[in-house]
């Protein structure tokens, strides 16, 4: 809230909280939305949200000809369109909302954006939809930011998108945030690995009320993707950072690799399922399991939460190992340096994660290697270090993402106590998520 001065000053050029102003600041003319000055800045300042989408704190009396530039600031679009009109001759679709940065809106208390959307509010950001699919249904089981997701929501998740298939729709599409996007592709993935139609997974790195919303168009190619024939669990997001295509990327083979770019989300090791134009041009750049509508969703497995991934690095404790052991933890997924290592021939003896490690897989935890490098695969024959690994009982899971093997562990260790049918598991390649062969482009694709 603005008082004293800086209310007067506002009152005086007749603009409040949430309207859209302009003003010139040392002879350069700006505009934004005018926020509420919640004592996060000095009592002085008028708090701007940029056209960038970022807050500044500008003091009243640098501030010239400040106007309002006539329309409040509501969630971009969105008021310009009333209740979507699908039509029914389009096929069915339905929506999983779940949050993110694609359902949120800014917060006037704070200036940020928060997941505060209703899931019905998302479509109307997307007129287009009605030219693509019929929506069935909108299933908003919780509404949260992806960095508070937990295995138990992935499992909830996967039963609503069972059930939607289980209703005759031929494509669901998850809105999402993108922090942890890819551990929940990963995990519907593993969930409903025998299934045979499109899932969408969607976000956005730009919120609904910024004219950079990238949002409007992934959900546009997310409904052209499940309408396809490509029977994946995928996250479709901007291939570009314009808006010209979006990527369609395998859900286990995929991460987000950028923190704000719209194009965050690349194809790792391998190369993207699809190009999607939002007029609904498609070209395939991958192999790809077929849509069979015969085949019955069923959700296979769940998680065990007792799993956790720890990082190799210099310095790094071995008694970190020790603390999972003892707190009874069934499996670890190392994220070992490059090829699989661990600190292992350390200058000081006690350093070293070996007799840790080995007291782990005689424990009875489960322990996995992935590499920290993102690219390429671990080996467990290249150096002295990662054959003593492999023959204490370590597995080296090829070329999987770190968090991939996490979800897949987890799914794995729900399903089975016996340790070498967990192998076994973990080194099927179920839904894509291993390549014999790496093709060289897919690197930094
Ligand atoms: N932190 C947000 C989330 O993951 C960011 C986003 O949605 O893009 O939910």
């Amino acid at each position: 809230m603005y008082s004293g001065k800086v209310k007067e000053f506002l009152k005086k050029r007749k603009v409040s909280e949430g309207d859209f102003v302009k003003f010139v600041l040392k002879g350069v003319k700006y505009c934004g939305i005018l926020l509420p000055n919640e004592g996060t800045s000095s009592t002085d300042s008028l708090m701007i949200k940029q056209e960038s989408g970022y807050n500044v704190g500008i003091n009243y009396n640098d501030v010239e000809c400040l106007t309002n530039a006539g329309k409040k600031a509501t969630l971009g679009g969105v008021s310009k369109f009333k209740d979507l009109k699908f039509n029914k001759q389009m096929p069915n679709v339905s929506l999983v909302a779940t949050g993110g940065t694609i359902s949120s809106r800014v917060d006037y208390k704070t200036g940020g954006v928060y997941m505060l959307m209703e899931p019905n509010e998302i479509l109307k950001t997307t007129p287009e939809l009605v030219d693509i699919i019929n929506l069935d249904a909108i299933e908003s089981p919780f509404r949260i930011g992806s960095e508070d997701m937990s295995p138990d929501l992935w499992s909830l998740m996967a039963d609503i998108i069972a059930k939607r298939f289980n209703k005759g729709d031929v494509g669901v599409i998850v809105t999402h945030g993108t922090d942890t996007l890819h551990y929940t592709s990963s995990a519907l993935s593993f969930l409903l690995k025998d299934f045979q139609k499109p899932i969408a997974l969607v976000g956005a790195q730009r919120s609904p009320d910024r004219g950079s919303f990238d949002g409007s168009m992934n959900l546009i190619c997310a409904a052209q993707y499940v309408t396809s024939d490509i029977a994946e669990t995928a996250i479709v997001m901007h291939g570009t950072m314009n808006d010209d295509f979006c990527f369609a990327n395998r859900g286990t083979k995929v991460r987000k690799m950028h923190t704000s770019r719209r194009d965050a989300f690349r194809p790792i090791n391998t190369l993207p399922l699809a190009k999607i134009w939002p007029d609904g041009k498609k070209e395939v750049l991958n192999q790809y399991r077929k849509r069979d509508d015969s085949v019955k969703a069923k959700v296979c497995g769940g998680f065990e939460n007792k799993v956790a991934i720890i990082s190799a690095y210099p310095g790094a404790d071995p008694e970190i190992i020790d603390y999972y052991v003892d707190k009874g933890y069934k499996g670890i997924i190392i994220s070992s340096t490059a090829l699989g290592h661990v600190p292992g021939y350390t200058q000081k003896k006690k350093d070293s994660w070996l007799p840790v490690l080995k007291r782990a897989v005689d424990s009875g935890v489960f322990v996995g290697n992935a590499s920290q490098t993102i690219y390429g695969r671990v080996h467990p024959h290249v150096y002295r270090q990662l054959i003593e690994l492999e023959q204490m009982g370590i597995v080296f899971l090829e070329d999987l993402l770190v968090e991939t093997a996490y979800v897949k562990l987890m799914w794995a260790l729900s399903q089975t106590k016996d340790l070498k049918r967990v192998k076994e598991i973990m080194l099927t390649n179920y839904v894509g998520e291993f390549n014999q062969r790496i093709v060289p482009e897919a690197f930094l694709y």
